[in-house]
Parts: C-alpha cells; sequence; structure tokens
C-alpha cells in the first residue's frame, strides 16, 4: 500500500521523484510530496499490552493485564482489555480512538475490565459516535459489562455466536467453537490480507480445538503449569499437544498464571521449541510481534 508524505516529513535523497507536487491552501507555497511503501500501516502487528492471567497474577500485577493490539492490514482492534489496558496502551501511545472495534472473548474481569474507559476513548470521550464492540451475549444481557449509557457511543454492538464470522475494516474473524469454560467464551480465527492466525483463550481442553483453530500464527492463553487443576484453564502439557498438532509456523503464550509466572514462561518456551519442533515464544508485556516475520519461515 502506498501513501504520500510531504518532503519534509522524510530525508530527501537527491534522485528522489516527487509523486505529487501541489499548492498549499493557505499560503500558495509548493508542497512536494513522496510516495513511500506504508508497512506499518499495511502489515500485521499485535502489541502484548499485558501477559497476566486468571485472578491472583492479575490482582498482584506482577504481570500486566490489559489484552492486545492488533493492528492488522490498517485496522486497529483491541482484544480483551482487561484491567489497566488504559495505562499500558496511552503509555505505549496507542490512540483508542483510532480503533474500529474492541473484542470480548468474554466476560470474566481479567478480559473485561477496562471495557467501558476503552469504549469511552475509542469514542473520542463520547464526542463522536465511533466503533463496534463485539461480545457474547452474555457479556451483553444479564449483567451487562458495559455501561448502557456508553452503548451510544458506538456504531454498533454485534453478538459473537458459534461458527459465526464477523467482518471489521480489512479484517475478518471467525468464532469456531464455545470453549469450555464457566461464561461463553469464544476464541478467534483472524484473517488479515496477508495472514491467518488463531488466538485459543481460555478454555478446559478438548479435542475439538485441534479441528477449529489454525494459520501460520496461534497465541494460547496457558494459565498453569501443569494439568489436573480443578478450573477450566489450559496447561503447559495441554499447550504442548495443541502445538504439535497443530504445527503453527511461530506458537505464543501468554496470560500466564502465578505457577507459570514462578517457572519462567520464557524457558518453558524454549523447552516447548524443543519438544515440539515449532518456535514457541513467551510474550513478555508490551512486547510487539510483527507478523511479517511468518512470511518467510
Ligand atoms: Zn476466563
Amino acid at each position: 500500500m502506498k501513501r504520500y508524505v510531504t518532503a519534509r516529513a522524510r530525508k530527501c535523497s537527491r534522485n528522489d521523484t516527487y509523486a505529487r507536487v501541489s499548492g498549499c491552501k493557505k499560503c500558495g507555497h509548493r508542497l512536494y510530496y513522496l510516495a513511500v511503501e506504508d508497512t506499518g500501516q499495511a502489515g500485521d502487528t499485535i502489541i502484548f499490552l499485558g501477559t497476566g492471567g486468571a485472578r491472583v497474577m492479575v490482582a498482584n500485577q506482577l504481570l500486566a493485564s490489559g489484552g492486545m493490539w492488533l493492528s492488522l492490514s490498517g485496522t486497529e482492534l483491541l482484544l480483551d482489555p482487561g484491567p489497566g489496558c488504559i495505562v499500558q496502551s496511552t503509555k505505549r501511545k496507542l490512540k483508542a480512538n483510532k480503533l474500529s472495534g474492541i473484542i470480548l472473548s468474554h466476560r470474566h474481569l481479567d478480559h473485561v475490565g477496562d471495557v467501558n474507559v476503552m469504549v469511552e476513548a475509542m469514542a473520542s470521550a463520547g464526542f463522536k459516535r465511533h466503533g463496534w464492540l463485539f461480545a457474547p451475549s452474555d457479556a451483553l444481557n444479564t449483567e451487562p459489562v458495559i455501561f448502557s449509557y456508553l452503548r451510544d457511543y458506538l456504531e454498533g454492538i454485534q453478538v459473537l455466536e458459534e461458527g459465526k464470522t464477523y467482518t471489521i475494516g480489512n479484517v475478518s474473524f471467525t468464532t469456531p467453537l464455545r470453549h469450555i469454560h464457566p461464561v461463553e467464551t469464544y476464541g478467534m480465527v483472524f484473517k488479515t490480507l496477508r495472514h491467518t492466525f488463531s488466538y485459543i483463550v481460555d478454555t478446559r481442553y478438548f479435542d475439538r480445538l485441534l479441528q477449529s483453530y489454525g494459520g501460520e500464527l496461534l497465541i494460547i492463553n496457558v494459565v498453569f503449569l501443569e494439568e489436573g487443576r480443578p478450573f477450566d484453564h489450559l496447561s503447559v502439557p495441554d499447550a504442548r499437544h495443541i502445538i504439535a498438532e497443530l504445527k503453527p509456523k511461530v506458537a505464543i503464550l501468554t496470560h500466564f498464571g502465578t505457577t507459570m509466572w514462578r517457572a519462567r514462561p520464557w524457558e518453558i518456551a524454549q523447552k516447548l521449541t524443543e519438544e515440539t519442533g515449532v518456535k514457541v515464544v513467551a510474550a513478555r508485556d508490551g512486547m510487539r510481534f510483527d507478523l511479517s516475520q511468518l512470511d518467510n519461515s
């Protein structure tokens, strides 16, 4: 994708030929424009605003919580804005009013804690009706996670359902199946202009996960180090099995509970890389992952 910048905005080389010349509307001065490749906007990047998951970690903020900021083919989306999202995103100079939408995988606090403030920020503090909210019906109906007055700030709300596909800007995503988790929960398969990747959010392990997710990149919420805990979350052995079966080019682990954090997620990722033959990365708070690095691997 090409965009145009004034020559002054970029250092000119002598060989530059100007793509456009036009007169400044204010003073008539000549403005020279260069055509540049807009890799930042047209590419696909994911910023991990936080990598902590579940109650104890979120309460202590040993790792930040806040979800993921997706910049996909020029469309910006926010996924699971947990507590701290407004702080983590503004700290990184991410502009909420550039978001086209906010997606909630499920209504648990560590995924929706900052949804209200982020909806307001997306709508330029409420001055401009802007952006979409995607959420399962139980996040919107019985005890809504979003204040009723904020609904008017949105362009609309779309209810997530099993097996449906949603389009926003240059991106589409599918919610292939309902997860096994105490509330209505969906992971996603995202399709951008260049890439396909999956986000396996909170769930107990079950075999249908393997038939539902795929793509070059797999992001997995791994709360527990060991299996057998009485909660509906994935553990390291579950993640090992999923990665070995789905064989993405890269797998990123995130949403760490306390047992994972103590066991050093980056060391676990290294071990999983050796065991599965897939490059496994442990997300870090603030990590920016550029999907273009998948293209030549
Ligand atoms: Zn949950």
